[in-house]
């Protein structure tokens, strides 16, 4: 932006109640005059009382940072109004990748410009409410903020015909006050983001398209600020290849809102404290399960451990899908936290979700408290992430487990511990498919557990469809772990 419209917007005051005045809003900003000391041009609402804006008692609206959603969509949003060049040629971009984007337009840009606007509008996108001026909000009193959203709202509707129904501000942040006034005024919510994407720094090309690829998650909320971005129209074709590439669209922010759901706190879900932070662990019991070589069937179980990105685990998903093979998924806990969308979409998709820690600790390198502590966090994590209570079996970060350590996760509520007998190391980005398959081919036997990762950059989705045509041809069928081991729905073990 530059000073001389920097300036004008935010400390134009006659320019502004001009601007206000055309729109016929003067009564709302505390504007008497069509311009400083003109006496024979008074405004028309000027002696009309002013109507008091009292701060809101009522319940704070939704916040956004992201939808709870499993569905394959997230939204691509703009912040502020750049130059009319600049926004057509932005315009221009999305049409060419068929891309519906949410434009958040400051209402003062909008009274100045209201052609560009209409233009977003006529090429379909939606169009929000960035407040009048993009003020710093957190330093204004309850009646500005208000102000600020409310005439934004009104100028957007006068000039365009849409009522915005969601807001945000130009950081993206909130405080009560904006949640408060956002109810106020009768919208449906705050809007923030998952991303926001700023200037580059000093990325080379393929760092950027991975960079962007890693945030392109289901319900995320990307931003980009339009008069702040140097790199703007550059980014639109790098984020609809990610999002091809992943498999994702983008939908305006109202449509990913009206797909979402509402995520029930981690108290109301049933199992959240089935796992408990527990001294007596002295004498308590445990099974370390490698394999379940009891069975005379010929099942076998796929295990995927660790976290990663839409972009893998989503591309794993769809494999085991079409070869209709369900498997258990022992998930870190810290990543579900950052994407909790990715691991709802994998018990969805009809998986075993289990827990896999939270920071990955070598669990006999902690003391008791710090264990506990970790698994604890991890179980409640992932049950708010999923919704549901997981699948009670805990592995330990790189199978390391010695007799105390393994009474100290017992006690918490972890009697299984849930290993495997077969691994191939496909953690290590140098060992090829070829390799992943092999060992799996040449190890695995009736009962087995088979370990593999849900990594970024290693070649486990390369070797799985073969692994499982393999084992399918071998006679195998694939269980989940704790079908195969006779792990009922309470954690207790049916032999
Ligand atoms: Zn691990």
């Amino acid at each position: 932006m530059d000073r001389k419209r920097n300036t004008y917007f935010h400390y134009g005051r006659a320019g502004a109640c001009l601007l206000l005045a055309v729109v016929g809003l003067v009564w709302l900003t505390g504007c008497s005059l069509f311009g400083s000391g003109d006496e024979t041009v008074r405004d028309p609402n000027a002696d009309k009382p002013q109507p008091e804006i009292v701060r809101y008692t009522g319940e704070k609206s939704k916040v956004y940072p992201f939808v709870y959603t499993a569905k394959r969509e997230l939204s691509l949003t703009f912040n502020g109004m750049s130059d009319d060049v600049t926004m057509r040629k932005l315009l221009d971009e999305l049409d060419r990748y068929r891309i519906r984007a949410t434009f958040f337009l400051p209402g003062m840009r909008v009274a100045e410009e209201p052609d560009v606007a209409k233009e977003i509008v006529a090429r379909g996108h939606e169009i929000e409410n960035n407040t009048l001026n993009r003020l710093d909000l957190t330093k204004l009193d309850y009646e500005q903020v208000y102000k600020e959203i409310h005439l934004s709202n009104e100028i957007i509707q006068r000039e365009t015909g849409v009522t915005p129904q969601f807001v945000r501000t130009k950081s993206g942040d909130y405080n009560d006050d904006v949640r408060l006034a956002t109810a106020q005024i009768g919208l449906k919510g705050v809007v923030s983001y998952s991303l926001f994407l700023h200037n580059w720094q000093s990325e080379s090309e393929p760092e950027k398209y991975l960079y962007i690829r890693k945030h392109i998650t289901r319900g995320g909320i990307i931003n980009i600020d339009t008069e702040e971005d140097k790199a703007l129209l550059e980014a639109i074709p790098m984020l609809a290849r990610a999002a091809e590439d992943v498999g994702y669209s983008f939908v305006p922010v109202s449509k990913l809102v009206a797909h979402g759901g509402i995520r029930k706190p981690l108290e109301e879900i049933k199992g959240y404290d089935a796992i408990k932070p527990n001294k007596n662990y002295e004498n308590a019991k445990y099974n370390l399960i490698f394999s379940n070589r009891e069975t005379r069937k010929k099942e076998v179980a796929l295990t995927f451990d660790d976290w990663g990105t839409d972009y893998t685990i989503t591309k794993i998903l769809d494999i085991l899908e079409k070869y209709d093979v369900k498997a258990t998924f022992f998930l870190r806990a810290n990543g579900v936290e950052a994407n909790p969308n990715l691991a709802r979409a994998i018990l969805e998709a009809g998986h075993d979700v289990a827990n896999h820690s939270y920071s990955h600790p070598v669990v006999t390198t902690l003391t008791p408290e710090q264990l506990q502590d970790d698994i604890v966090k991890a179980h409640q994590v992932i049950t708010e992430a999923i919704q549901q209570q997981p699948t009670m079996l805990f592995r330990p970060p790189t199978g390391e487990i010695d007799d105390k350590t393994a009474k100290i996760i017992s006690a918490i509520g972890f009697p299984n511990i849930a290993l495997y007998d077969v691994t191939t190391f496909d953690w290590d980005a140098n060992n090829s498919a070829n390799h992943i398959e092999n060992i799996i081919m040449n190890q695995t036997q009736n009962g087995s557990v088979i370990l593999l990762h849900m990594l970024d950059d290693i070649h486990t989705i390369e070797a799985l469809p073969s692994v499982i045509e393999g084992l399918e041809k071998k006679g195998f069928t694939l269980v989940k772990m704790a079908d195969l081991i006779g792990l009922n729905q309470s954690g207790g073990r049916k032999q």
